[in-house]
């Protein structure tokens, strides 16, 4: 962290927040307008990061800010399971509609950890059963469940004694790392054969697109493939769509892509345009084996965060945001496959759509990674005034979640920026 743009704040939070929450950027925000945060020295970024993938709609969208302040002088809080409220019914059908089939019921939640942990919690009750299958490089978040099923140990679980609670790991198909889908299939199934039985599989849990694990779109026939397994064995099929979903690939939800109907569907961070808000949608008998008082929590589906979530809702119709992702996507792919031949980088372009990354190595067989190179590129954008996120196993990947809502001119400086930077910290 060698620039650090308000020294007093820096040391405050250095004094006064535990070191285990990160900080990729030493900066603190002052206002966030669309795809443009300024920092508390008057600085000002593009958002390259969108607060993780939270901000699709981009910061402070005006139909989200007007749905949230008109909400505020209704009411903020009666506790869903308490004294129920119309915003989260709406939110449920709206929900429900957007994945196919027509039994589909929801229930929301707060985060996205609380949500995949929500799907088990019904995926158990469903079956019967408690064995979870997860995949190579996958995130699902940080309580102690999610810990277990995520694919990489540092930081997320060090030293926090996981267990395994019922656990099991496959391999994501991943053709640049050299793990095909067929070598996925068998792992999947010599797993089936000596590590849980079939009748123990309670759930398969995948991202269509991994994340964290360095924006890894997984192949469509993989998908198909654990659709079967989940219908061959009685296992619950649950995509975990908290950074894929809410429009980023083109499709409302990613897995749309291959084809495929799961039984449940988690969703999260962009859903409510900034507000904490996850859930759980799919197919109402299963939904319904949980008995009633099962699901839920104080906060889950605060008003606030509904309204929030209508509004990005109809964002994504007013403003054709799926078409936007679409876009987006193809012109960073040109962009990015030029900046990589203009400049001699060493690396591989992931995802699908708008949910892109670029994954650098030293060599020329793309063996050994290169997360010095990412740090260099991630702090010299910020002079730039670019911000940009890490992500991958290795943390030799960055990732692209800008605002959908951002502008063509700011994309392009932003990749300007990006490929000016390249070309000095590669010279360097
Ligand atoms: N699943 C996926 C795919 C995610 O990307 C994340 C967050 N990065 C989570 C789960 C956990 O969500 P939260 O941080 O809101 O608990």
């Amino acid at each position: 962290m060698e620039i650090n743009n308000d020294i007093s704040l820096q040391r405050r939070r250095n004094s006064a927040v535990a070191r285990g929450v990160n900080q990729t950027h030493p900066i603190h925000v002052l206002s966030a307008s669309n795809e443009l945060v300024k920092d508390v020295n008057g600085k000002e970024y593009i958002d390259f990061t969108g607060g993780i993938g939270v901000n699709n709609v981009g910061h402070g969208h005006q139909s989200v800010v007007k749905a949230i302040s008109s909400q505020l002088d209704r009411y903020i809080h009666s506790c869903f399971a308490v004294v129920p409220y119309e915003p989260y019914v709406q939110l449920c059908e709206r929900m429900n509609a957007l994945v196919p089939g027509n039994s589909n019921k929801t229930h929301l939640l707060t985060t996205g950890s609380e949500a995949v942990e929500s799907a088990i919690k019904i995926a158990r009750c469903h079956t019967n059963r408690t064995g979870i299958l997860v995949f190579s490089d996958a995130y699902h978040g940080r309580s102690f469940l999610t810990l277990a099923m995520n694919g990489k140990i540092h930081p997320y679980s060090a030293g926090m004694s996981i267990g395994s609670n019922d656990v099991f790991r496959a391999r994501f198909p991943n053709e640049a790392k050299g793990v095909t889908v067929s070598d996925a299939i068998e792992s999947v199934e010599s797993l089936l054969l000596s590590d849980i039985a079939p009748a123990d599989l309670a759930a398969v849990v995948i991202e269509p697109i991994q994340g964290e694990g360095g924006v890894n779109a997984c192949n469509p026939r993989f998908m198909q493939f654990l659709r079967k397994c989940c219908d061959k064995h009685g296992a619950v099929f649950i995509v975990d769509e908290i950074q894929s979903g809410t429009g980023r690939t083109g499709c409302f939800f990613a897995f749309e892509h291959s084809d495929v109907i799961p039984d449940l569907v988690v969703f999260g961070k962009s859903i409510a345009g900034g507000m904490p808000l996850s859930g759980v949608v799919g197919k109402g008998e299963i939904v319904d084996s949980v008995e009633k008082g099962g699901l839920g929590g104080t906060f889950a589906g605060n008003p606030l965060s509904c309204v929030a979530a209508l509004a990005v809702l109809d964002t994504f119709d007013k403003e054709n945001l799926l078409e936007r992702a679409v876009q987006i996507g193809v012109l960073m792919r040109i962009r990015l496959d030029d900046i990589i031949s203009n400049r001699g980088l060493i690396a591989n372009v992931n995802g699908s759509g708008a949910m892109l990354a670029i994954e650098l190595f030293k060599d020329l067989d793309k063996t050994i990674p290169d997360p010095e190179l990412v740090s260099e590129i991630i702090s010299r954008a910020r002079e730039g005034g670019l911000l940009l996120q890490r992500c991958g196993p290795k943390n030799n990947a960055i990732r692209f979640l800008m605002p959908l809502t951002i502008g063509q001119d700011n994309l392009a400086v932003g990749l300007e920026i990006l490929e000016k930077v390249i070309a000095s910290s590669i010279q360097h």
